[in-house]
């Protein structure tokens, strides 16, 4: 019973403790939770000091400021979604303001080859096409659409509407697509201008050296059929150019490669090397007649002249071919071979007056060999002194004694023995080594001249190819001012070429030596152009017949020739010489024509200046032996 009561009593103190926790902890703890609830929800914590135990207070303290943490983190969270949703809302304008303004069209599609996006250009060409719209029905052509790797880039053309588009596709992720279209039209065409101005000539619109020596290659590499190969070079163009003027060049130029195109026909290729130089090649050409019967038509292209402005100019054509016969065509054989053939050819055509074709033999070029061998000899011989002069002398038939002698060069070859100027001048001509050449043969016989009597002049030939060097009267004056010989002791020779090109620097050079007091022959007279004109500009003191009329003086041709040449010498006040005079024959007849200066071999060779005592002696015996008959003759007493 006592024990019962006991536990009534403990279970009673219990009871009341618990209410007792109950009353004190649970409305602190309740308190704890409204707060927290409130924290949560984001409603400010209610001012005052929270009651309860100090660790409870500690704790809602505690909340309170967790609250208010919150409250800044969410704070300076949402200023900072506010402002990327403003830079998020920027970038989207400007991405779609940089889409929009692209010049290519763009679009993307997604895995299943649907528009994700696209810009207004691409509706431009594609139409308004909603994103979702499957591919094919914008893209008809399926292969732009096919899969790609990630980052891997893919680029096709593509016509639209008239306009060629460069489509260029890179993939991406799960198997999307990014598609650019460019409208390449314009690009293409200004590409297309540029390469044509790359390969083909401003003036005439032909395909340039570079273009054609391109076909040509083509041409030798895959052909089986005879080929032919041609320049064309337009002679004494320089000087149609200089008389005429550019423009009427420039249409001379242009009509020549109509002319071309038309006769060469659809297979050929014509082109414009540069220049005056023009090249055809023709397939199909089976034998060397068919070749040669095609370059006498190219030549015959010049027969008409030509019109322009008003005027008509005469053009004349050499031309010079390669034949590649069928089946011969070797594996080595290159454009610049075949052009540089060509040339070597044409060369050969160049070197016969008026229009001329020639076709090219292997021959040709063992000659440029030795031409080129002999340009290097020529050097050398320069160097070491391998020039010699010679003196052939002027008779003076009235007086019947020596008047001068004409300086003659001579190269002393030490392997080819001697040589002939006819051979080696045109090589230094070319090679320009005249102008040193032509100097040193003006000292020497300036030099040479010094030691003779007073009454004897000297007679030098000067190239045309001299009249163009800055220095040649300043070379003259050197020559005479070292030798001291007097200038009215030396005499120029001249060739007609020289008033070909450049008349009036030439004049004015003439001029000078006239002012300096030499004298000026025209050399080999009625050879060249003679264009008379020169000799009304330029009084020449004397006029040298050439040996060619003076060599078949049987036809009547040639003494009629020989007597107009003395009559107008003598209408211009100029005096007159004769060479190539061997027979006493030619001389009786120049002298009765009235020529009294003469020259050849009949009189003396050319003779080294050792030999100048016995020249002049054997000279002056000739009169007292073989000539008394001819002296006593009737019409040289006559005259
Ligand atoms: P050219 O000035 O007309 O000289 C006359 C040529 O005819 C010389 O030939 C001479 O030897 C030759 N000859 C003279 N009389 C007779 C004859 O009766 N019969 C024949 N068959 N020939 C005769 P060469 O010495 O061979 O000279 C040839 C050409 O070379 C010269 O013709 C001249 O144009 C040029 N030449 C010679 N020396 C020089 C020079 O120092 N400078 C320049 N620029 N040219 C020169
Ligand atoms: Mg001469
Ligand atoms: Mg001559």
């Amino acid at each position: 019973m006592r024990n019962g009561v006991a536990l009534v009593a403990v279970f009673g103190a219990l009871f009341g403790f618990a209410m007792f926790l109950s009353r004190s902890i649970g409305r602190t703890l309740r308190e704890m939770a409204l707060r927290a609830r409130e924290l949560a929800s984001g409603a400010s914590a209610k001012p005052g000091v929270p009651k309860g135990p100090r660790e409870v207070r500690d704790v809602l303290f505690a909340l309170e400021e967790m609250g208010a943490r919150c409250r800044k983190i969410e704070a300076t969270m949402l200023s900072e979604a506010d402002m990327m949703a403003v830079r998020l809302n920027r970038q989207e304008s400007q991405l779609g303001a940089a889409l929009n303004n692209m010049t290519q069209a763009l679009c993307m599609l997604d895995g299943q080859k649907r528009l994700v996006l696209s810009n207004e250009v691409f509706s431009r060409y594609f139409g308004e096409v909603a994103p979702g719209t499957p591919a094919r029905a914008f893209l008809t052509d399926p292969s732009l659409t096919l899969p790609l790797r990630e980052n891997e880039m893919a680029t096709d053309l593509l016509e639209v509407g008239g306009a060629v588009m460069e489509v260029k596709r890179r993939g991406m992720l799960a198997k999307g697509l990014l598609i650019t279209f460019e409208d390449i039209t314009e690009k293409q065409r200004i590409s297309r201008r540029l390469e044509h101005v790359a390969g083909h000539d401003g003036l005439t619109d032909l395909p340039n050296r570079k273009n054609f020596a391109e076909v040509l290659d083509q041409r030798l590499a895959k052909g089986r059929d005879g080929l032919l190969v041609a320049v064309v070079d337009i002679r004494g163009f320089k000087s149609i150019n200089d008389t005429h003027g550019h423009p009427v060049g420039d249409a001379i130029l242009k009509e020549c490669g109509n002319r071309l195109v038309r006769i060469a026909g659809p297979k050929a290729t014509v082109s414009r090397l540069g220049g005056n130089e023009f090249a055809v090649v023709l397939p199909g050409v089976r034998g060397t007649g068919d070749a040669d019967a095609f370059a006498g038509a190219l030549v015959a292209s010049f027969d008409s002249p030509f019109d322009v402005e008003s005027r008509r100019i005469e053009a004349r054509g050499s031309v010079g071919t390669v034949h590649i016969a069928a089946g011969q065509r070797m594996t080595s054989l290159g454009a610049d071979i075949v052009l540089q053939n060509c040339d070597l050819a044409l060369y050969q055509a160049k070197q016969e007056a008026g229009s001329a074709y020639r076709r090219f033999k292997p021959a040709m070029r063992e000659k440029l060999q030795r031409r080129r061998e002999m340009e290097l000899d020529l050097q050398k011989a320069l160097d070491e002194g391998q020039f010699e002069l010679f003196y052939q002398p002027f008779i003076d038939t009235e007086r019947r004694r020596v008047s001068g002698f004409e300086a003659l060069l001579r190269w002393q070859h030490p392997v080819s023995g001697m040589i002939s100027p006819a051979v080696f001048i045109p090589l230094a001509e070319e090679t320009g080594l005249i102008e040193r050449l032509g100097k040193w043969a003006l000292e020497a016989a300036c030099h040479e001249a010094s030691k003779w009597p007073e009454d004897l002049t000297i007679s030098v030939n000067l190239s045309a190819v001299q009249f163009k060097s800055p220095t040649l009267v300043e070379d003259v004056r050197g020559a005479l001012a070292a030798s001291g010989l007097a200038p009215r002791r030396l005499q120029i020779e001249v060739t007609e070429s020289l008033f070909l090109d450049e008349g009036d620097r030439v004049l004015s050079i003439l001029k000078e030596f006239r002012r300096l007091g030499l004298t000026i022959s025209m050399d080999d007279f009625g050879t060249g152009y003679s264009s008379l004109g020169y000799l009304s500009r330029f009084p020449f003191d004397k006029i040298k017949i050439d040996q060619s009329f003076v060599r078949d003086m049987g036809r009547a041709e040639n003494i009629a020739i020989v007597r107009s040449i003395i009559g107008l010498s003598r209408a211009l006040n100029m005096s007159v010489i004769a060479e190539g005079i061997e027979t006493p024959e030619q001389m009786q007849i120049l002298y009765s024509e009235g020529c009294r200066e003469m020259q050849g071999y009949l009189f003396s060779k050319p003779r080294p200046s050792s030999d100048l005592a016995k020249m002049l002696m054997e000279v002056a015996n000739q009169w007292r032996s073989d000539f008394p008959s001819l002296a006593a003759d009737k019409s040289m007493a006559a005259a």
